[in-house]
């Protein structure tokens, strides 16, 4: 059956005229879904009980089915939930004086690899389609009873390795009609799928694209990110240059300290080098333990050290707060299952 969240508001129009439907029915069903965030057609009461029950032979409204909800003590809340087919993926909820920022998967597992992320653990088995991604954003604001005004696509998943639906998705979620979430509020973060970037970079869209860089040179950057043996830091560099040129917007940089790995001031030093003149902004990631992995977080005081000497450089820097990692909800913790053992 089809997802009827799978659609943005043209294409739902153009799915009513094939129906034989006239487009502002299309609308109104849009606002149900996503001003009133109804969880059946039955709840759309001003749509006629006979298109109704044509809706529900012909669509899904994909609920998802929260399998677990888990909360830290610093107020960050994961989720797990059902995505309907058996398969599950993590949604996490931040609170931040600003508003509630949700993190997104994009796809059920990842194929990317990086060493140091637990989402790499289990096999890759298929991308979220739209409608999926944008119901993470229904499913907790119902739950909560909430509004969320941020979205960051850095749960599991390379959403660039699924960059048709990402993009699809975020079209939903823009809809002055429907959740209304601008896409200045939207950050992409890729581990860097470099021709994906000089298509962003072309569409020009507000989003804020974050790239997971975490290591200055190729030999540390390909133990590290396999993704780095396609596509080496020289052309990962380039690519950015493009992107901030033809859109005039900061790069986020996103590196997590892991200690004697990538978090001496020979790294910093490195970094300072590769960043000099673009307009970037550097967050420093603690790196989270995984199970199984090698990497180990830096202390606070080299943390603090290394971004001291970014910021006396010339390169802004800022050290991400640690959310969630009691919960095993914070960077590279999300698995496909690992709530279940909690
Ligand atoms: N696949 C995308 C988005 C998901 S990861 C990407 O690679 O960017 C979101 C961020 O968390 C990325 O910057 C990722 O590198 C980082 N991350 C992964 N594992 C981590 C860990 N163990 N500790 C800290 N950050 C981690």
């Amino acid at each position: 059956m089809k997802n009827i969240k799978d659609y943005n508001l043209d294409e739902l129009k153009n799915e009513f005229k094939n129906m034989n439907e006239r487009p502002y029915r299309a609308e109104q069903v849009f606002t149900w879904l996503y001003k009133d965030k109804v969880k059946s057609f039955d709840e759309m009461t001003n749509i006629s009980k006979e298109l109704r029950e044509k809706l529900k032979q012909e669509y899904t409204m994909c609920n998802f089915k929260i399998v677990k909800k888990l909360e830290s003590k610093d107020g960050t809340k994961k989720y797990l939930f059902d995505v309907l087919d058996g398969n599950m993926i993590e949604t996490v909820l931040m609170q931040y004086h600003h508003g509630k920022t949700l993190c997104v998967s994009s796809q059920i597992g990842c194929k990317m690899g990086c060493k140091f992320c637990a989402s790499t653990g289990i096999p890759f088995v298929r991308n979220l389609s739209s409608g999926e991604i944008v119901e993470q954003i229904l499913a907790v604001e119902q739950d909560e009873n909430t509004k969320i005004s941020n979205i960051v696509f850095m749960g599991i998943g390379e959403p660039f390795d699924n960059y048709e639906n990402v993009l699809n998705a975020i079209g939903i979620l823009n809809n002055q009609k429907g959740l209304n979430i601008g896409a200045r509020h939207i950050s992409i973060s890729t581990s860097g799928v470099v021709p994906k970037i000089y298509d962003l970079a072309d569409r020009k869209t507000q989003c804020t694209l974050s790239i997971s860089l975490h290591a200055t040179n190729n030999e540390k950057r390909s133990s590290m990110m396999p993704v780095n043996n396609a596509y080496p830091i020289e052309e990962l560099m380039k690519a950015c240059k493009y992107y901030i040129e033809k859109t005039n917007k900061r790069i986020s940089f996103e590196y997590a300290l892991a200690k004697d790995n990538n978090d001496n001031l020979e790294d910093a030093k490195e970094l300072v080098k590769l960043l000099h003149g673009m307009l970037a902004h550097v967050n420093l990631i603690p790196i989270n333990k995984i199970e199984n992995g090698k990497f180990v977080k830096s202390t606070d005081k080299n943390i603090i050290k290394f971004r001291d000497y970014l910021n006396e450089h010339g390169i802004v820097a800022t050290i991400r707060r640690e959310l969630g990692s009691d919960i095993e909800a914070a960077c590279g913790q999300l698995r496909r299952k690992s709530i279940e053992k909690n």
